[in-house]
């Protein structure tokens, strides 16, 4: 169930990635299919494959995924219109990469909560 994936690539620098964001706990890059003008995703290095796996232990670092996803917006000019934080879990959820992440998601109004 940790399985590596695409993201512990790019964390590692093995495959080229737009990193915007890094320290101990975290890594932050741009999508490669931007559903925004901003989209980028917010991953800790840990692996851990989809927020059910995430436990007590982690929820320091995932409180800073949040954090860190307002900082890149204010440092970024997009905080104050807004944005959208989201993390999909599994099949339902329209999970792709079993490496969990927080997308951040602005720079235009992003429409409705649910899609399709
Ligand atoms: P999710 O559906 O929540 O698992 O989202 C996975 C996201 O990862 C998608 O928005 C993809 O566009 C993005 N993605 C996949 N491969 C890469 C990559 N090599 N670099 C940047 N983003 C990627």
């Amino acid at each position: 169930m940790t399985e590596e994936t695409i993201f512990s690539k790019i964390i590692r620098r093995e495959i080229p990635a737009d990193i915007v964001y890094e320290d101990e706990s975290v890594v932050a890059f741009k999508d490669i299919h931007p559903k925004a003008p901003q989209h980028i995703l917010i991953i800790p290095r840990k692996i851990i494959p989809t927020a059910n796996e995430a436990t007590e232990n982690d929820e320091k670092m995932l409180g800073h995924l949040i954090t860190i996803a307002a900082q890149i917006a204010k440092q970024n000019g997009f905080a104050d219109d807004g944005y959208r934080l989201m993390i999909n879990c599994n099949k339902h959820g329209g999970q792709e990469v079993y490496h969990l992440h927080l997308h951040l998601l602005g720079g235009k109004p992003i429409g409705p909560m649910v899609c399709g």
